[in-house]
């Protein structure tokens, strides 16, 4: 997807507060964050949103989702985290591309405020 913004930034074409990186996602730390910690995980393949996930994205959804817990732990530490994948315009997505965002460091309510 050539206008997606996650997706330039999974190339490196747009600047990025880098987490962490490998072949096939990238982490990096939310633009306007809504906690003490606030990063997002994304694979670098354009997936529209979770409800778009495909059967054939399966282990690249368990590896993100092993990440996204290994990347918690360190940054987040161990009073938890709160993990959350937006989907779609009822699901207050505003970037269409899937991603996971990983918010700690401070006790978060419920519901979300
Ligand atoms: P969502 O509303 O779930 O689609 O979340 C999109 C998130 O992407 C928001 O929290 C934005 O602050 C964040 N965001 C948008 N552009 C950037 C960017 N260039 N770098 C980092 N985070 C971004």
């Amino acid at each position: 997807m050539s206008d997606c913004i996650f997706c330039k930034i999974a190339k490196g074409e747009i600047p990025c507060k880098k987490i962490f990186e490998d072949g096939e996602m990238i982490a990096f730390h939310d633009i306007t964050p809504m906690a003490p910690v606030h990063f997002l995980l994304i694979p670098k393949k354009h997936i529209q949103n979770l409800l778009a996930l495909e059967p054939d994205d399966a282990g690249l959804a368990g590896r993100l989702l092993l990440k996204a817990r290994e990347l918690a732990k360190e940054l987040c530490g161990e009073d938890g985290a709160r993990f959350v994948i937006n989907a779609g315009r009822n699901g207050g997505q505003s970037v269409d591309h899937l991603h996971i965002h990983i918010l700690g460091g401070r006790a978060l309510g419920w519901p979300p405020g």
